[in-house]
């Protein structure tokens, strides 16, 4: 039996390390990070996650701000309400919860959340940073897969490890994080070629595509370690519903570890948010800009990809 990696203690015990960080800075007389969160119309999936980051949020001592504005709303006014938040210094972290509605273009919307802010680690200069190796804010579900693999791993070097997916907000950034541990990635997707073939090479697997139980038992190797990112809800028979993973998990028994749906990663990424509040209120409190301009590059490690040597 594979062991099973839960994402539940996982995202509780950096949870108590992000209270612990707030509670510190409190006690050093820093202002307490705060959180604004935007929901514009009434999604009601988006409803239930904008829900539990503000009680998550509460929890662990950071102060939520929160913005629900009708569906209706014109993109003007959304970028009005973030110009405000980029302004208000009790602010540390924006996010603007995603599907908005259709008439609203949603990365002119996101890229309006300046740098230092973006809790989500969407803006391209936080993915530029993420790129170069030189800081920024993580993207959250990046973030909290790569806190599992940390459960399993002491040392990634040199792994095989393939990402299924190359999405900007998970594969992407995912196979980034990888290469900066020193494993070995191969990033896939819906074109890519002879996959179980290229999956079951991999001493990690990454799934991120949202296809419901796309990797089967024979795409895995013994051994191989296997993170789930895919949420798919479908329809019982019955009428009601159920959650479903990218993997299929019954199949996958002769895994060293796996993580299961739901209860894996989902749980990691409200976590890995609160905990990107945290380091954006230090970072804005030590005066940095979280636009890279404030980055010393004489001072970069060796292995930065910018002004390399080598590319090394
Ligand atoms: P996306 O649709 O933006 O990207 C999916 C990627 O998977 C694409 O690159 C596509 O080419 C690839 N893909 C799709 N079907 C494939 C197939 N059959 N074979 C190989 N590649 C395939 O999705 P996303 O936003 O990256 O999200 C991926 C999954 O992760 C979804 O199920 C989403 O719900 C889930 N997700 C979970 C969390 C979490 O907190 N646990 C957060 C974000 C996304």
């Amino acid at each position: 039996m594979a062991d099973i990696i839960d994402g539940r203690i996982v995202a509780r015990k950096l949870d108590a390390e992000t209270k612990a960080q707030v509670d510190a800075m409190v006690a050093a007389g820093a202002p307490r990070p705060g959180l604004a969160v935007i929901l514009v119309g009434h999604d009601p999936a988006s409803e239930v996650y904008v829900g539990r980051k503000l009680k998550k949020s509460n929890e662990v001592g950071i102060r939520s701000f929160e913005h629900r504005l009708p569906e209706d709303t014109s993109q003007e006014d959304v970028l009005a309400l973030i110009a405000q938040l980029n302004a208000d210094p009790e602010v540390h972290g924006i996010l603007c919860q995603v599907p908005l509605p259709k008439h609203i273009d949603t990365g002119v919307v996101l890229r309006s959340i300046i740098p230092s802010k973006d809790v989500d680690g969407f803006h391209p200069v936080n993915v530029g940073r993420l790129s170069t190796g030189t800081g920024g804010i993580v993207p959250c579900t990046p973030f909290g897969v790569m806190k599992l693999l940390d459960t399993v791993f002491d040392d990634l070097t040199g792994l095989d490890c393939v990402v299924i997916g190359k999405s900007n907000i998970v594969g992407k950034p995912i196979a980034m994080l990888l290469l900066e541990r020193e494993a070995t990635v191969t990033v896939t997707h819906i074109e890519t070629k002879n996959l179980p073939d290229i999956a079951r090479k991999a001493d990690i697997i990454i799934a991120a595509a949202g296809a419901p139980e796309l990797v089967k038992g024979y795409w895995v190797k013994p051994g191989a370690v296997i993170i789930d990112v895919g949420i798919t809800r479908l329809k019982n028979e019955d009428g009601s519903t159920r959650l479903v993973g990218d993997v299929a998990f019954d199949e996958v028994q002769h895994a060293r570890a796996v993580t299961p749906v739901p209860g894996g990663v989902g749980p990691m990424t409200i976590s890995c948010l609160l905990a990107n509040t945290v380091q954006a209120a230090q970072e804005q409190l030590a005066g940095r800009s979280g636009d890279g301009s404030d980055i010393d590059f004489a001072d970069l490690p060796d292995r930065s990809m910018i002004f390399a040597e080598g590319g090394k």
